[in-house]
C-alpha cells in the first residue's frame, strides 16, 4: 500500500475510533481531536486553546475531571500541570463529574508534542461495583434462614466462636417448638412455615441489639445473651415464651396457637462451645420431659 494511502488511513481510523484521541504540541495547543475527543471534552481545536484552557472551562460548565479530595481546582490544575508531558509516555486513571471512568495515556515526543488517547472504562468500573454487590448479597444469603429472614445455623456457629474469643460472661439458650410435627400433620407445611415465621418475628422484636438469634434447625432457635447473668436472662426468656403461648400466628385461624421449649445455660471457666451448647440441650430436654412450654436453666 503506498504510503499516502497508508497515512489516509491511519487518519481515518483515528477519526471514526471510539477511543478520544488528541494531539497536543510544544506549548500545550490542542491541534487535532477526533470526533471522540470533543464529544468527551467539548472542545474543537481552533489553534489556540491549550490543555489548561479547556480543563479550566470543563470546570467551569461542571463538566470537567472530577477533583477529589478537599482541594480546590486551581491547586488540583497546578499539581496536574507539574506531571503533565514530563515523560515519554504515562498512564492513570480518572473520573469525570458526570460519573465516566476514563483510562488516559499520554505520549511526548522530544520535541514537546503529546499523543493523548483516552478510553472509557466505565463499563468496567459497573462491573466490578455489581460484583461488590452480588458478593454482599451472596455474603448475607449465606448468614441467612430464608424461610425466617433471620441468621442461619452456620452464622450463629460462627457467632458463638466469635464470642467465646472475649472471656465475658455469655448465656446460650436452645429452643424448640413443642409438637411441631402435629402442626404440620394436622394444618399442613405451609400452617408451620407461619408458625416458625412468626417465633422469628418475636424474637426480632424482643431481642436486645447485641443479642444473637438464629434458626439452627427445623424448628429449633439458638440465642446467644452476651455479657448476661443467668438472672438477667430468664426473665428475658420467660417473656418470649409467654409470647409466643399468646401468639395468634394465622389471623384466619385465631385456634391455632403453638408453644416453645428452652434450656438455658451459662459459660463457666474452662467451657468450651460444644460443652455450653450441650447443656443448654440437656436442659431443654429437660423442659420437653416435664410438660413442654417451659425454660429449665442448667444448673
Ligand atoms: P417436640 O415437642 O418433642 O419438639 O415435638 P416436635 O413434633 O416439635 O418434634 P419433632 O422433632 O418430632 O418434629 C419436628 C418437625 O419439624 C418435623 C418436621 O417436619 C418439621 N419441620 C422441620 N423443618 C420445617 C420447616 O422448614 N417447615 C415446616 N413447616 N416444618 C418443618
Ligand atoms: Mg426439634
Ligand atoms: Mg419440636
Amino acid at each position: 500500500m503506498p504510503e499516502l494511502m497508508l497515512a489516509e488511513m491511519a487518519h481515518t481510523l483515528l477519526r471514526e475510533t471510539e477511543m478520544a484521541v488528541a494531539m497536543f504540541d510544544e506549548a500545550d495547543v490542542l491541534r487535532f481531536a477526533n470526533e471522540a475527543f470533543v464529544q468527551r471534552f467539548h472542545h474543537q481545536p481552533d489553534g489556540q486553546r491549550t490543555w489548561t484552557d479547556i480543563m479550566r472551562a470543563n470546570h467551569a460548565a461542571g463538566q470537567g475531571t472530577r477533583v477529589s479530595g478537599d482541594v480546590d481546582f486551581e491547586t488540583w490544575l497546578a499539581s496536574a500541570r507539574s506531571r503533565r508531558g514530563k515523560q515519554p509516555f504515562r498512564a492513570f486513571e480518572g473520573d469525570l463529574e458526570n460519573g465516566q471512568w476514563h483510562w488516559i495515556t499520554e505520549t511526548t515526543l522530544a520535541n514537546g508534542w503529546m499523543l493523548c488517547v483516552v478510553i472509557d472504562t466505565t463499563a468496567l468500573h459497573q462491573q466490578g461495583r455489581d460484583l461488590r454487590a452480588m458478593r454482599d448479597r451472596a455474603l448475607r444469603a449465606a448468614q441467612t434462614d430464608a424461610l425466617t429472614g433471620i441468621s442461619n445455623r452456620a452464622y450463629m456457629q460462627q457467632q458463638l466462636a466469635a464470642l467465646f474469643v472475649r472471656p465475658n460472661p455469655l448465656v446460650l439458650v436452645m429452643l424448640d417448638l413443642d409438637h411441631f410435627k402435629q402442626i404440620n400433620d394436622r394444618h399442613g407445611h405451609p400452617v408451620g412455615d407461619a408458625v416458625l415465621r412468626d417465633f422469628a418475628g418475636h424474637l426480632q422484636a424482643q431481642m436486645r441489639r447485641a443479642d444473637r438469634y438464629g434458626r439452627v434447625g427445623g424448628e429449633e432457635f439458638m440465642l446467644l445473651l452476651p455479657d448476661c447473668t443467668m438472672a438477667q436472662a430468664q426473665p428475658i426468656v420467660e417473656r418470649l415464651l409467654a409470647r409466643a403461648r399468646n401468639a395468634v400466628p394465622l389471623p384466619a385461624m385465631p385456634q391455632q396457637r403453638y408453644s416453645v421449649s428452652a434450656g438455658l445455660a451459662l459459660r463457666s471457666p474452662g467451657d468450651t462451645a460444644q460443652q455450653l451448647v450441650a447443656r443448654a440441650d440437656a436442659a431443654l430436654y429437660q423442659a420437653k420431659r416435664e410438660g413442654r412450654d417451659r425454660l429449665v436453666c442448667a444448673a
